[in-house]
Order: structure tokens, then sequence, then C-alpha cells
């Protein structure tokens, strides 16, 4: 195979017309084509390569990252997109699927602070630190938490008992309200779920944080996504920004490559990175689905999306460490639903010093809410302005509470909404994490509905986020390579 990198570039500052054809130097075939460059589809790009395969990247956005990205504004601002934090173990993940380079800059965050009418309260997120809290300050028996945490720890994906968190948490810490919020609202905020979600989705991910607490990437996303750009053309994979992947072409229930900015690319395989729902009724089709398959599809839930605004404070301003994450609410009790009311109370607040990317004296702050497309997808865009105005307000007036004075540093305010997400990924909904739990099996079984269909994108819960979403990409290439493999021996015995 040959390793010689190519790098098929739209555009280089996402600005200036496309005058060419972002597809010139494209091959007529690969082993396998990835549609969309998020965490997911890159990191099955690389596994992929690094077994020797010849991959295909098609994005249609200028940036690669999917909603690991990141913007620039005038003065010097840059906003992460979704570096808020994920568990210590995308340590591993980057070492084992990227590169010792990209390991060395995940970092722990210091601090995670609770703010709100039931808790003040500090904590590095540890299992440690959490059992101490519980037992100190919430005054749970010891023996309670520790048996919390080992029901949690034999949890996994096979063994659903049924179970919702909400009951979950009722069992262990029955009419603890203020507990389930400690508990919850992290992780409501990490991948959109609720007390209505399986507990085993919430086991999985809390126990994954509580392993060792809340990481964070130094150097910021730009810095990351143009790192695994230069792994990934190191091992030859091919990148195409600027790309909309129209079709993925089904014949005789085999994939046999997609339709793109007007051209047939033929592939073994098609790795789709693109929502589930798009990639199995739009990209593919229900028609080459089984019927039974098609309509337990289409009760898939999809996950909710996010607001956020960002926040720049002036070149040469600064403010004193307050924390790097602060889980903030006014509300006086703890209510799942109410973390994604579109006026709701409770908002986190992620801290980005100079400390984030070394060498920039600059701080951003970036505000992010659970939301629900419905609340925002219907407003005029008299409504719609007027609601950004409104959630830009009432974020800076909540951030002055834990940072006074911070409104006279502030140089550039930013909102984003679930169209924003919508606009940007492309995702169904400006969904920011995919389905609900039971996505994942309709995930994994496309394959089976067409074979060398794949998709390794955010889906059941468990398999999104940063973590879970480059997992995913790696688990997925994995089972290509065997295809591939199983592919070319009845060939060769032919
Ligand atoms: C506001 C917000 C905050 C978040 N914060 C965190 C956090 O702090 N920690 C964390 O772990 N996770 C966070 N997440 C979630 C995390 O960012 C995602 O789960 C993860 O990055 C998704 O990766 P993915 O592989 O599913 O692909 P995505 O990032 O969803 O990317 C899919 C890509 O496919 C492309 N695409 C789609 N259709 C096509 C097509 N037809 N042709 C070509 N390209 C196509 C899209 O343009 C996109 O680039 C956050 C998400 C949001 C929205």
């Amino acid at each position: 195979m040959s390793t010689q990198a190519k790098y098929h570039k739209g555009s280089s500052d996402g600005k200036a017309p496309l005058t060419r054809d972002p597809l010139a130097g494209v091959r007529a075939h690969y082993d396998a084509v990835v549609v969309g460059s998020g965490l997911g589809g890159l990191t099955a790009a690389n596994v992929l390569a690094r077994c020797g395969r010849k991959v295909l990247v098609l994005e249609q956005h200028y940036n690669f990252g999917g909603l690991a990205t990141w913007f620039k504004r005038r003065g010097g601002h840059v906003f992460d997109v979704s570096l808020h934090g994920f568990p210590a173990s995308m340590k591993k993940t980057c070492q084992r699927h990227w590169s010792p380079a990209i390991a060395a800059r995940v970092e722990r965050l210091e601090s995670i602070r609770f703010s709100n009418p039931q808790f003040e309260l500090e904590t590095l997120f540890t299992r440690e630190d959490f059992t101490r809290i519980l037992v100190e300050r919430f005054g749970i028996e010891r023996g309670g938490v520790e048996r919390f945490y080992a029901e949690l720890a034999q949890m996994d994906f096979f063994s659903d008992s049924g179970e919702t968190t909400a009951q979950l948490f009722e069992r262990h810490f029955p009419g603890r309200n203020d507990v389930h919020r400690l508990l919850m609202e992290p992780i409501t905020y990490a991948n959109g779920s609720t007390l209505d979600d399986p507990a085993i989705s919430y086991g999985i991910v809390f126990s994954n944080f509580m392993n060792s607490g809340v990481y964070t990437f130094r150097g910021g996303t730009d810095w990351l996504v143009k790192e695994m750009q230069s792994e990934l053309e190191k091992n030859g994979v091919e990148l195409c920004n600027r790309v909309q992947v129209e079709r993925i072409v089904v014949e005789q229930g085999r994939v046999r490559g997609v339709e793109a900015h007007g051209r047939f690319i033929a592939a073994e395989v098609v790795i789709s990175n693109a929502s589930l729902k798009t990639t199995a009724e739009a990209l593919v089709g229900t028609q080459h689905l089984e019927p039974e398959f098609a309509r337990g599809l289409a009760a898939v839930r999809l996950n909710n999306s996010s607001t956020q605004v960002y926040i720049g404070l002036r070149a040469g301003s600064s403010i004193p460490f307050v924390t790097d994450l602060l889980f903030s609410s006014t509300r006086e009790t703890f209510d799942s639903p109410a973390l994604s009311e579109m006026h709701g109370q409770s908002r986190t607040f992620s801290f980005y010093y100079p400390k984030t990317r070394p060498g920039s004296q600059r701080y951003t702050i970036v505000s992010s809410m659970n939301a629900h497309w419905a609340d925002w997808a219907g407003l005029d865009e008299a409504q719609y302005a007027r609601e950004k105005r409104r959630l830009q307000h009432d974020t800076l007036e909540a951030l002055e509470r834990h940072v006074p004075g911070v409104g006279a540093l502030v140089d550039h305010v930013e909102v984003a909404t679930p169209r924003t997400f919508a606009f940007y990924t492309q995702h169904p909904q400006g969904t920011s994490f995919g389905t609900k739990f039971e996505g994942l099996r309709y995930s994994l079984e496309l394959p089976k509905q067409v074979a060398g269909l794949y998709h390794a994108g955010s889906v059941g819960i468990i398999m999104s986020g940063w973590l879970g979403s480059a997992n995913y990409g790696a688990i997925q290439a994995n089972k290509i390579d065997a295809h591939l493999l199983a592919l070319r021996e009845s060939e060769s015995t032919r």
C-alpha cells in the first residue's frame, strides 16, 4: 500500500469561494469511504489506514472534526465548541488510536464546582472525592455509597435490566433530590441523558468519569484536529473538505460506494459518521432495509440539542481562577426535564484560561444548556433574534454572580442554538449526542442489512461524546478490517 499522504483541500481559510473541484485527484476506488469527519469518522479512518486500508474521508464542512470544532472571531478570540470535559480514558484512546503527542495533551481539570440553592461545593469529580462529599456533606452512609459504585461497575451494554436512572437513584438514595442533582446534572450536560433513560447508560458514563475525574485537551480543539489531520495524512488517508455526500450507493444488498459532488466513488465499505437516521433513511434509503428494521429505526428517538453562549474577554484583560467547570443553577430543587427548558435556570460555564492554549494570554467562557429543537425550530426570524438576545442577557447576568465585574471585560458574545448545530453538522434537530439508547442496536446491525455499510457516529448515549465517539470509530474500524479481510479471502479462492 502506498503511504503517500494526500489532502484535497477545498479552501484553506473557510472563507474563500471554492474555485476548484474539491474531489480533484481523488481515485475511482477505495477500500473504505468515510462520510463525515467527526471524532468517530476520523478515528475509524485512522485505525483502518494503519491496517493498510486505502481510506477517503469526505466532509461537507470546511473544517474537519465535526462537533469537535472551534471558531475564530475578530479581536483574537478562539472558541471551542465541545471541549468542556471528558473521562480520563480519552488519554488511552488517543495513545492507542492516534499518537503519543496527542495523548500527552489530555490533562485533568483542576476544579469543578457546583453552585445551586441546594449546595455549593468544589470537587475533583473522582470516586474518592465524590465519596467524601456524599458521606461528609450529604450524610450518606459510606457502605451505601460503595454499594452504589459497585452496582454501577457491574453494568455493561448487554445486561440492561430495564431500570431507569430515576429508579436506580431512588433505590440507593430514596427521596434525596439533592443527591440526585449532584449525581445527574453533570451527566445530563455530558450526554443529554435524563432520569428517564436506562440506568445502564448512566452507570457506564458516570463510572468512566469516576475513574479519575474530568479531562480536557491542552492546546485547544484547533491543535487537536490539525494534529489528527497530519497523523491521518501520514498514514495515507485522503481527506476532502466541502464535499457533500449525497447518496450511499447500494446494489443487491451490498454497498458499492458513494455519490458526492456529482461523482461516483467506488468502495467496498462505507462508514457513515453522519446521524444514524440520516444515514439509513436519507443516504441509503429504507428500500434497502428490511421493513421491520426500518420501522424500528423510525421509532428511535433523537437525543436533545444544546444552546451555547460564547463569551470572549478583551485582549489584555484577565479574571482570577474561578474553576474550570461550573454547574450553576438558581432552581430551588432538581428537576431533570428542567435542564432542557428554553428559559431554564441551569447552565454550565466552561472557563478557558491562558493555560488552555499555552502561549496565549486570552480568556474565554462558554456557557452551555441542554435544549429542545422544538422550542427553537418554529420561531420566525424576529422571535429567533429576540430569544437569542434574551439568552445572551440571562447568561451574562448569571455569569456576573460568579465573576463580579466580568461584564465590563467582555469584548465578544455570540449565541448558538439547536438551529446552529443543525446547520453546521446536518444532524437532524441539531442533536448534540446522536440518539437515545435504543439507537445503538440499529447502528450495530446496519451491516446485516446492507453488506459493507457501517455507522460510526454518536449513538445510544454511551457511544457519544469525545470518548464514546472515538472509541466507537475504533470498534467499527476493527470490524470493517475483518470484513475486508474476509472479502479478499473469498475473492482469492474464487
Ligand atoms: C454544544 C456541545 C457541547 C459538547 N460538549 C462535549 C464535551 O464537553 N465533552 C464531550 O465528550 N462531548 C461533548 N459534546 C459531544 C461531542 O462533541 C460529540 O458527541 C462528538 O464530537 C460527536 O462525534 P461524531 O463522531 O458523532 O461526529 P460529529 O461531530 O457529529 O460529526 C459528524 C460529521 O459528519 C459530517 N457530515 C454529516 N453528513 C454528511 C454528508 N452527507 N456528507 C459529508 N459530511 C457529512 C458533518 O458535517 C460533521 O462534520 C458536545 C456537543 C455539543 C453540541
